[in-house]
């Protein structure tokens, strides 16, 4: 009979030296560009996933798993509960040695095109930030189509690889027993899949209303603006390549408000209000552009022992801080996880739960207490911001929800039937879900590109759950310390009740135990309504 403790700490010794390695070179490819540091991360990659799929150490925690039934006392619990979460991140990673080169050799061509490929307007090529700056700002439909179509080239390009990437994966999970990768990669992440349908059928049910109520004022703003009738918006009339954003109106600018701030020092103040330490956190971090810098920003917890980092690009405005209130909210969590855990049991239960909490600490930027108690507001700016903040947030939420419901749906069918009219499913999910016209014609396969498909499969259920997290969390914090800004016992509730116990429950139960009740759309529909 296996000792328990004994496989939990050879499974550590094993793990935790190699992450911390692959997160060093990862930092140092992220920050610091070049043929080297990206070799570095990629040999780092290759030896932590290689003991991750290790099926002996899989077969060696399932044995342990089993000698701990009916082990009693808090010793006995916490161990289990380790094995069940290293199970739980051994079994994402259980793909034979052969498929998994394949895998990643498909994934990292896909990736390549993904950097290199740029959309041609005209004579020129566009990087996607351009393309998404002409969406965001012009005002000449023509312009606007092109850069639209432009942003589309690339699913063309990667389409055929991405279909073998699905029927690989349908093979590991098959072979595995699972009914298709999108059933097997929610089993690993500890998601039941009857469950989130249910979700899924309530979010749609419930948005699909005020989704059109706010879309009909929408497009009867941009019918005016482009000088036609609504019923002839097309895609590229909206804001970004897939309608997945909605950034406001003039009469929500927060520029104003935002002009001669530094964003960093609105971050630490925020946090602070709440008493939650930032400085050291940031003190690691990189947070301005500069060539050969990774040019996105996230979060890194290096060590599972104090060395947290996040990387940014900060800019003026409010984009930048949404992002950096955002960052630092995964921060403060990894910061917060009690260190005298298990390794395997210091971090987030699953990665929702981290994602809620920074979505709900980003929305801060629009929070009336946040206007006049970090920003300064006066009282009538304040006033003249309120109805129009809330606006921007729940337009925003209820966009972003519709678009995730394509996706989650588009993956689901994608994994079920890879020799599928695909171009059919896709726009009839963008159309029947989102409201978007399918341009005449159009039969490119447009599904592909989105980068999520090829390199984060059967990911983005999390940032819908993520969003209703973040509004149940959002609620309890309210009801528990008031509100957040200038609130120590927000941030008090916070680490108490979510960081600190790390993965020592289910998600599912420290959900239920830090708010009282289990995961559901409840607080994200009664938000958007209220
Ligand atoms: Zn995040």
């Amino acid at each position: 009979m296996p000792d328990p403790d004994a496989v939990l700490s050879r499974l550590t010794d094993r793990l935790a030296p190699l992450e911390r390695e692959l997160h060093r070179a990862f930092w140092t490819a992220s920050t610091d560009a070049g043929p080297e540091a990206s070799a570095a991360r990629q040999r780092a990659e290759e030896a932590l996933l290689a003991v991750l799929g290790d099926p002996e150490l899989f077969a060696e925690v399932q044995q342990a798993l089993a000698a701990t039934g009916d082990a009693a006392g808090t010793g006995g619990r916490r161990t289990r509960r380790a094995l069940e979460q290293a199970s739980l991140d051994l079994l994402a990673n259980q793909v034979p040695e052969g498929a998994r080169a394949e895998l990643v050799a498909l994934q990292a061509k896909v990736e390549h095109a993904f950097s290199t490929v740029r959309g041609r307007v005209g004579g020129r090529e566009l990087a996607n930030n351009e393309l998404e700056r002409v969406l965001a700002t012009s005002d000449d439909p023509a312009e606007r189509r092109a850069a639209w179509e432009a942003g589309k080239q690339v699913g063309a390009v990667v389409a055929d690889d991405v279909l073998a990437l699905v029927e690989l994966r349908n093979r590991v999970a098959t072979e595995r027993g699972y009914r298709d990768w999108f059933a097997f990669a929610l089993a690993a992440g500890d998601i039941d899949e009857a469950w989130l349908d249910r979700v899924l059928d309530e979010v749609e049910l419930a948005t699909r209303e005020p989704f059109l109520a706010a879309k009909a004022e929408l497009d009867a703003r941009l019918a005016a603006r482009f000088g036609v009738a609504p019923g002839e918006l097309y895609p590229w009339h909206y804001g970004d390549l897939f309608f997945q954003r909605y950034d406001g109106e003039a009469e929500a600018d927060l520029g104003p408000l935002l002009e001669g701030t530094d964003t960093v020092g609105l971050t630490v103040a925020t946090y602070d209000g709440m008493g939650l330490e930032t400085r050291h956190l940031l003190e690691r971090s990189d947070l301005h552009p500069r060539p050969g810098k990774d040019q996105h920003a996230f979060c890194l917890d290096v060590d599972r022992a104090g060395d947290i980092r996040v990387l940014a690009n900060l800019a003026p405005g409010e984009e930048w801080l949404d992002v950096l209130l955002h960052e630092v909210g995964h921060a403060v969590y990894d910061d917060h996880i009690d260190r005298s855990l298990p390794w395997v049991l210091r971090r987030p239960p699953q990665a929702l739960v981290t994602e809620a909490v920074a979505l709900m600490l980003g929305r801060l930027r629009r929070d009336p207490e946040f206007l006049v108690g970090v920003l300064g507001a006066d009282e009538a700016a304040a006033a003249a911001l309120t109805g129009p903040s809330r606006a921007v947030l729940r337009t925003g939420q209820l966009v972003f929800a519709r678009w995730c419901l394509v996706v989650v749906r588009f993956e689901r069918a994608l994994y079920a039937q890879p020799g599928g009219d695909l171009a059919g499913t896709w726009w009839d999910l963008v159309a029947s879900l989102q409201g978007l016209r399918r341009p005449e014609g159009r039969t490119a396969p447009d599904w592909a590109s989105k980068i999520h498909l090829a390199v984060a499969p059967v990911y983005y259920q999390s940032y819908l759950l993520g969003e209703l997290l973040a509004s149940q969390l959002d609620q309890a914090v309210r009801e528990h310390a008031g509100g957040f800004v200038g609130r120590p016992g927000a941030g008090a509730f916070l680490a108490e009740r979510v960081f600190a116990p790390g993965a020592t429950q289910p998600w599912r139960d420290l959900v239920a135990s830090a708010t009282g009740s289990p995961l559901g759309p409840a607080a994200f529909l009664a938000g958007l309504a209220a």
